[in-house]
């Protein structure tokens, strides 16, 4: 690892890229094509590696390996507690190479190296040691019937699994999904996004350290219309737990019900509300929102992207968010005084300036930022629009950035009305202190996770999920466990039964 250096400060060190091949069957290889993309640093716009790239071909392999594992292999047939003994040192081995995973996602993500250090990757050991103590007490019911009959239901693992996640979490989505697919005994193949491969492979490596036998565990970097087409559309591929933009969770849908009908489980995308009423404190409320739009530089499903403020605060509101908006510290994600990193992709960069063009096109008022900031690396200053209409693309469209849609409301039935309209419902948030508010609204408004008075408030045992087009089925809590089992019912005829 190098010394990094910021303004002659010397900071942590950026990790040398130990694994760039597939992970297939327990080892590293090459793709069966030769072929390789580049993953790009974000901060400097530079190439950081070549990975090798997995197509149709590469998931046959791993789904094969996955599909023996499964079917043959010791891990499904493993007591669960045994299971658990694994995953559990998976997880020491996570936090001993805490700094490592950090850097890899900061250098790969542009995401803050202090954030990811002390928040993700101690929540992917976290992760990993809950659905660990699941792993034997997955059990089945027993039923008193009407009828002679004895009959009970086994929860037996779905099965080998496909797994797509985006770049936003690398490290968190990635054991979102694989630790409770694999303390339910399944099998799997995952896919990181093209943007964020190397954490992903180097947790392959340390699952590899653990003891999960191979075949278990597959890593398959390579883009969604070639690799994540293939796992969608696998005939041998039990079920697809998906985490991306609606629009790619649409496709998901039609190829796992154009192949073998799979079970899909989606989580969306989101263009989440916060509702700031007049009894709130401004200074607080002020915070709250900001932070809830630039944490990971907006990058986030459950972004606070619309701020809907009750109209005898909002003056006070605007101002104080405007002076803050204009304080925020954007630059490199190694330095810990910076509160914001880059886009993670020159796509994502475009995508974000051209939102904040339309916004202006199409009559919002741009109150701050807007442009990039510097000339290299994908950084945009923190943006907020005002006079923002609820039709308007900027308050329906979700943009993932650091883009704000700050307006008002009058009563507390306007502000639920304004909250609900959208296509999405994956997170809301309520600012007051009044009981009544808050209680009538969070079950007013149709959204998978309510927070009152904060933000990006989640713990694992508590399901994460959306409603309407921000998708279905549940990551996190004993939900997620459930997602990747299945019921089978037995019966037994009982003769003479004494009662
Ligand atoms: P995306 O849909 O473009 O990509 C997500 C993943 O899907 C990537 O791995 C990509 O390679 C793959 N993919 C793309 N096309 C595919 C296809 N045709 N078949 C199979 N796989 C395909 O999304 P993104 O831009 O990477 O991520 C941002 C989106 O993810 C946002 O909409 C965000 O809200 C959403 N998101 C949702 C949650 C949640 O929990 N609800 C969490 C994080 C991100």
């Amino acid at each position: 690892m190098d010394n990094l250096s910021i303004n002659g400060d010397s900071f942590i060190k950026i990790p040398t890229i130990k694994f760039k091949k597939l992970f297939i069957n327990g080892g590293f290889v090459d793709s069966v094509s030769g072929k390789t993309f580049e993953t790009v640093d974000p901060r400097t716009e530079e190439v950081i590696t070549k990975i090798a790239e997995a197509t149709k071909d590469d998931v046959d392999i791993a789904v094969k390996a996955a599909r023996e594992a499964f079917d043959n292999g010791p891990w499904p047939r493993m007591p669960g507690a045994e299971r658990a003994k694994i995953m559990v040192k998976w997880a020491t081995l996570i936090e001993q190479n805490q700094e490592e995973i950090a850097a890899l996602d900061t250098i790969d993500g542009g995401k803050l190296y202090s954030w990811c250090k002390t928040v993700d990757v101690p929540e992917a050991a976290n992760i990993l040691r809950y659905y660990a103590g699941a792993a034997d007490k997955v059990h089945g019911e027993v039923f008193k019937t009407s009828r002679n009959l004895h009959m009970y239901t086994l929860m037996e693992p779905i099965g080998v699994v496909g797994h797509i996640i985006p770049w936003n979490f690398p490290t968190i989505m990635f054991f979102a999904k694989a630790a409770p697919c694999l303390a339910a005994g399944c099998t799997m193949v995952l896919k990181p996004a093209e943007q964020t491969p190397l954490s992903s492979l180097f947790f392959a490596h340390l699952a590899k350290e653990a003891g999960i036998p191979d075949g278990v565990l597959n890593v398959l970097p390579g883009f969604g219309s070639t690799a994540g087409a293939a796992i969608t559309s696998h005939m041998d591929i039990d079920a697809v737990s998906f985490t991306g933009s609606t629009e790619t969770g649409r496709r998901v849908m039609q190829a796992a019900a154009l192949s073998n009908l799979k079970p899909v489980s989606l989580e969306l995308g989101g263009k989440s509300p916060v509702l700031i009423f007049d009894d709130a404190d401004v200074d607080k409320a002020v915070d709250l929102a900001l932070f809830g739009i630039l944490h990971n530089k907006g990058e986030i499903c459950v972004a606070y992207s619309r701020v809907f403020v009750q109209e005898g605060i909002y003056d006070e509101f605007e101002k104080k968010v405007l002076e803050k908006a204009k304080n925020w510290v954007v630059g490199d994600p190694f330095d810990p005084k910076v509160q914001q990193g880059p886009q993670t992709s020159k796509a994502q960069f475009d995508k974000i300036l051209s939102y904040i063009k339309h916004g202006k096109n199409e009559g919002a008022t741009l109150l701050t930022g807007g442009k990039q900031v510097g000339n290299k690396g994908y950084y945009i200053e923190p943006t907020i629009f005002t006079n923002v209409k609820d039709d308007m693309l900027i308050a329906q469209d979700e943009i993932f950035g650091p883009v704000m849609a700050l307006s008002k409301f009058k009563t507390i039935e306007e502000g639920i009305k304004k909250a609900n309209n959208t296509k999405y419902g994956l997170a809301a948030g309520i600012v007051t202190k009044n009981l009544d508010i808050a209680n009538t609204v969070s079950r007013s408004i149709r959204a998978g996770i309510i927070w009152i008075n904060c933000y990006f408030a989640f713990d694992i045992d508590c399901p994460f999920g959306g409603y309407k087009m921000s998708g279905y089925g549940r990551d996190y809590g004993l939900e997620a466990l459930h997602k990747y089992l299945q019921v089978k019912s037995v019966a037994t005829p009982i003769y003479n039964s004494p009662w």
